[in-house]
Protein backbone atom coordinates (compact mmCIF):
# COMPACT_ATOMS: atom_id res chain seq x y z
CA UNK A 1 0.00 0.00 0.00
CA UNK A 2 3.07 2.68 0.93
CA UNK A 3 4.50 1.65 -2.22
CA UNK A 4 2.26 2.15 -4.24
CA UNK A 5 1.37 5.35 -2.87
CA UNK A 6 5.42 6.75 -3.00
CA UNK A 7 4.93 6.01 -6.80
CA UNK A 8 2.02 8.06 -6.76
CA UNK A 9 3.43 10.56 -6.02
CA UNK A 10 7.01 10.13 -7.86
CA UNK A 11 4.97 9.64 -10.84
CA UNK A 12 4.58 12.64 -13.40
CA UNK A 13 0.71 13.00 -13.91
CA UNK A 14 -1.29 13.72 -16.57
CA UNK A 15 -4.83 16.06 -16.36
CA UNK A 16 -7.78 13.49 -16.10
CA UNK A 17 -9.76 16.08 -18.17
CA UNK A 18 -7.41 17.59 -20.90
CA UNK A 19 -4.73 15.46 -20.91
CA UNK A 20 -2.27 17.79 -20.00
CA UNK A 21 1.07 17.40 -18.00
CA UNK A 22 -0.07 18.58 -14.47
CA UNK A 23 2.46 17.38 -12.40
CA UNK A 24 1.80 16.24 -9.16
CA UNK A 25 -1.74 16.75 -9.18
CA UNK A 26 -4.47 15.30 -10.69
CA UNK A 27 -5.97 17.94 -12.16
CA UNK A 28 -3.72 20.75 -14.66
CA UNK A 29 -4.30 24.98 -12.79
CA UNK A 30 -6.71 26.01 -15.60
CA UNK A 31 -9.15 22.36 -15.29
CA UNK A 32 -8.72 23.07 -11.56
CA UNK A 33 -9.15 26.87 -12.31
CA UNK A 34 -12.76 25.92 -14.19
CA UNK A 35 -14.34 23.43 -11.81
CA UNK A 36 -17.96 24.60 -10.76
CA UNK A 37 -17.08 25.13 -6.98
CA UNK A 38 -19.91 25.01 -4.97
CA UNK A 39 -18.85 28.54 -3.11
CA UNK A 40 -22.03 30.28 -2.52
CA UNK A 41 -24.51 27.40 -1.18
CA UNK A 42 -26.90 27.32 1.47
CA UNK A 43 -25.20 25.64 4.91
CA UNK A 44 -28.01 22.96 5.23
CA UNK A 45 -28.71 21.53 1.78
CA UNK A 46 -25.68 22.89 0.05
CA UNK A 47 -27.71 23.95 -2.97
CA UNK A 48 -26.54 27.17 -4.15
CA UNK A 49 -27.41 30.14 -2.76
CA UNK A 50 -25.89 33.49 -4.40
CA UNK A 51 -27.01 36.41 -2.26
CA UNK A 52 -26.06 35.17 1.61
CA UNK A 53 -23.35 32.60 1.03
CA UNK A 54 -23.15 30.42 4.30
CA UNK A 55 -26.44 30.93 4.99
CA UNK A 56 -29.73 29.11 5.12
CA UNK A 57 -31.81 29.08 2.11
CA UNK A 58 -35.87 29.13 2.78
CA UNK A 59 -36.74 25.36 2.23
CA UNK A 60 -34.34 24.64 4.69
CA UNK A 61 -35.95 27.28 7.16
CA UNK A 62 -39.01 25.71 6.74
CA UNK A 63 -37.97 21.96 6.71
CA UNK A 64 -34.74 21.80 7.77
CA UNK A 65 -32.98 18.61 6.62
CA UNK A 66 -31.54 16.03 10.03
CA UNK A 67 -27.92 16.51 9.18
CA UNK A 68 -26.12 19.50 11.06
CA UNK A 69 -24.37 21.11 8.28
CA UNK A 70 -23.20 20.40 4.55
CA UNK A 71 -20.24 20.83 2.53
CA UNK A 72 -20.03 20.33 -0.96
CA UNK A 73 -17.06 20.94 -2.88
CA UNK A 74 -18.94 21.00 -6.42
CA UNK A 75 -21.78 21.55 -8.24
CA UNK A 76 -22.96 18.56 -9.96
CA UNK A 77 -22.64 19.58 -13.82
CA UNK A 78 -19.67 19.47 -16.72
CA UNK A 79 -17.21 17.93 -15.99
CA UNK A 80 -17.79 17.06 -12.19
CA UNK A 81 -20.53 14.55 -13.69
CA UNK A 82 -18.10 12.75 -15.73
CA UNK A 83 -15.33 12.93 -13.26
CA UNK A 84 -17.72 11.17 -10.83
CA UNK A 85 -19.17 9.11 -13.25
CA UNK A 86 -15.49 7.41 -14.32
CA UNK A 87 -14.43 7.45 -11.09
CA UNK A 88 -17.77 5.76 -10.09
CA UNK A 89 -18.37 2.97 -12.73
CA UNK A 90 -14.91 2.51 -14.19
CA UNK A 91 -12.73 2.93 -11.11
CA UNK A 92 -10.87 5.48 -12.17
CA UNK A 93 -8.94 6.72 -8.62
CA UNK A 94 -7.13 9.77 -10.16
CA UNK A 95 -10.32 11.34 -10.93
CA UNK A 96 -11.28 10.61 -7.44
CA UNK A 97 -8.59 12.11 -5.96
CA UNK A 98 -9.33 15.19 -7.75
CA UNK A 99 -13.54 15.09 -6.33
CA UNK A 100 -11.48 14.16 -2.60
CA UNK A 101 -9.52 17.25 -3.35
CA UNK A 102 -11.96 20.00 -4.50
CA UNK A 103 -14.04 18.79 -1.26
CA UNK A 104 -10.61 18.72 1.26
CA UNK A 105 -10.24 22.63 0.25
CA UNK A 106 -13.60 23.18 0.66
CA UNK A 107 -13.83 21.84 4.20
CA UNK A 108 -10.58 23.72 5.03
CA UNK A 109 -12.25 26.85 3.70
CA UNK A 110 -15.10 26.93 5.53
CA UNK A 111 -13.04 26.46 8.82
CA UNK A 112 -15.76 24.94 10.72
CA UNK A 113 -15.21 22.39 13.51
CA UNK A 114 -13.83 19.08 12.45
CA UNK A 115 -15.40 15.90 13.12
CA UNK A 116 -14.24 13.16 15.58
CA UNK A 117 -14.86 10.66 12.83
CA UNK A 118 -15.44 10.20 9.46
CA UNK A 119 -17.90 7.27 8.38
CA UNK A 120 -18.56 6.20 4.73
CA UNK A 121 -22.14 5.94 3.17
CA UNK A 122 -21.93 2.14 3.27
CA UNK A 123 -22.59 -0.39 0.35
CA UNK A 124 -24.39 -3.68 0.96
CA UNK A 125 -22.42 -6.81 1.27
CA UNK A 126 -23.52 -8.00 -1.58
CA UNK A 127 -23.00 -4.87 -4.06
CA UNK A 128 -19.51 -4.43 -2.00
CA UNK A 129 -18.87 -8.03 -3.48
CA UNK A 130 -19.95 -7.15 -6.53
CA UNK A 131 -18.78 -4.14 -7.79
CA UNK A 132 -15.66 -4.23 -5.00
CA UNK A 133 -15.33 -0.53 -4.66
CA UNK A 134 -17.21 1.58 -2.58
CA UNK A 135 -16.67 5.33 -3.99
CA UNK A 136 -17.80 6.80 -0.52
CA UNK A 137 -15.04 4.89 1.15
CA UNK A 138 -12.34 5.60 -0.91
CA UNK A 139 -13.44 9.62 -0.56
CA UNK A 140 -14.13 9.45 3.46
CA UNK A 141 -10.23 7.29 3.39
CA UNK A 142 -9.00 10.73 0.91
CA UNK A 143 -10.41 12.91 3.83
CA UNK A 144 -9.42 10.93 6.84
CA UNK A 145 -5.71 10.47 5.98
CA UNK A 146 -5.51 14.31 5.14
CA UNK A 147 -7.52 15.85 7.65
CA UNK A 148 -5.92 13.10 10.07
CA UNK A 149 -9.50 12.39 11.66
CA UNK A 150 -10.44 8.51 12.23
CA UNK A 151 -12.24 6.30 9.64
CA UNK A 152 -14.77 4.64 10.90
CA UNK A 153 -16.08 2.36 8.06
CA UNK A 154 -17.96 -0.16 9.94
CA UNK A 155 -19.78 2.17 12.77
CA UNK A 156 -22.31 2.42 10.11
CA UNK A 157 -23.68 -0.85 8.08
CA UNK A 158 -26.26 -1.23 5.52
CA UNK A 159 -28.33 -3.84 6.96
CA UNK A 160 -30.42 -4.61 3.65
CA UNK A 161 -30.06 -4.70 -0.28
CA UNK A 162 -31.39 -1.62 -1.90
CA UNK A 163 -31.94 -0.89 -5.22
CA UNK A 164 -30.18 1.97 -6.61
CA UNK A 165 -31.42 5.72 -6.55
CA UNK A 166 -31.16 6.61 -10.09
CA UNK A 167 -34.12 6.30 -11.71
CA UNK A 168 -36.33 6.51 -8.56
CA UNK A 169 -38.08 9.88 -7.03
CA UNK A 170 -38.24 11.40 -4.23
CA UNK A 171 -40.43 9.54 -2.01
CA UNK A 172 -39.50 6.20 -3.87
CA UNK A 173 -35.95 7.30 -2.89
CA UNK A 174 -37.00 7.61 0.83
CA UNK A 175 -39.12 4.38 0.86
CA UNK A 176 -35.80 2.81 -0.80
CA UNK A 177 -33.50 3.46 2.06
CA UNK A 178 -35.52 3.55 4.90
CA UNK A 179 -34.29 0.92 7.67
CA UNK A 180 -31.11 0.71 5.66
CA UNK A 181 -28.55 1.13 7.89
CA UNK A 182 -27.61 -0.15 11.27
CA UNK A 183 -25.72 1.85 13.84
CA UNK A 184 -23.60 0.64 16.59
CA UNK A 185 -23.42 2.34 19.78
CA UNK A 186 -20.48 5.08 19.93
CA UNK A 187 -19.26 7.49 22.15
CA UNK A 188 -18.97 10.05 19.19
CA UNK A 189 -20.49 13.39 19.49
CA UNK A 190 -19.51 15.03 15.85
CA UNK A 191 -19.41 12.87 13.00
CA UNK A 192 -19.07 13.57 8.99
CA UNK A 193 -20.49 10.98 6.47
CA UNK A 194 -19.42 10.95 3.64
CA UNK A 195 -20.94 10.46 -0.18
CA UNK A 196 -20.02 11.31 -3.51
CA UNK A 197 -23.20 12.67 -4.73
CA UNK A 198 -26.37 14.24 -3.20
CA UNK A 199 -28.94 14.55 -4.98
CA UNK A 200 -32.39 14.18 -2.93
CA UNK A 201 -30.58 13.37 0.56
CA UNK A 202 -32.64 10.40 1.20
CA UNK A 203 -29.90 7.88 1.70
CA UNK A 204 -27.98 10.73 3.73
CA UNK A 205 -31.04 11.18 6.26
CA UNK A 206 -31.14 7.73 6.85
CA UNK A 207 -27.55 7.31 7.77
CA UNK A 208 -27.74 10.54 9.82
CA UNK A 209 -31.18 9.34 11.68
CA UNK A 210 -29.05 5.81 12.17
CA UNK A 211 -25.80 7.68 13.48
CA UNK A 212 -27.72 10.08 15.40
CA UNK A 213 -30.30 7.11 17.03
CA UNK A 214 -26.62 5.53 18.15
CA UNK A 215 -25.44 8.40 20.26
CA UNK A 216 -24.10 11.23 17.47
CA UNK A 217 -25.14 14.43 18.61
CA UNK A 218 -23.64 16.39 15.41
CA UNK A 219 -23.73 14.75 11.75
CA UNK A 220 -21.99 16.99 9.10
CA UNK A 221 -22.40 15.77 5.50
CA UNK A 222 -19.46 16.25 3.20
CA UNK A 223 -19.90 15.39 -0.43
CA UNK A 224 -18.02 15.74 -3.52
CA UNK A 225 -20.75 17.25 -5.47
CA UNK A 226 -24.48 18.69 -5.19
CA UNK A 227 -26.79 18.01 -7.64
CA UNK A 228 -29.60 20.33 -8.25
CA UNK A 229 -32.90 18.38 -8.44
CA UNK A 230 -36.24 19.59 -9.27
ZN1 LIG B 1 -6.43 19.96 -17.71
ZN1 LIG C 1 -31.10 24.85 2.03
Amino acid sequence: MWTEQLLDQLLPRHCVLCGLFSGVENLCPPCAAELPYNRSACALCGLSLPAQPNRVCGACLKKPPPWDAVVAGLQYQFPVDQLVCRFKYQRNLACGQALGSALLKAIQQRNGPLPQAIVPVPLHRSRLFGRTFNQAQMLAQQLSRRLKIPLEYSLLRRIRRTRAQSGLDSSQRRKNVRGAFDCRQHGLKHVAIVDDVLTTGRTLEECTHSLKRAGARSVTAWVAARAAHH
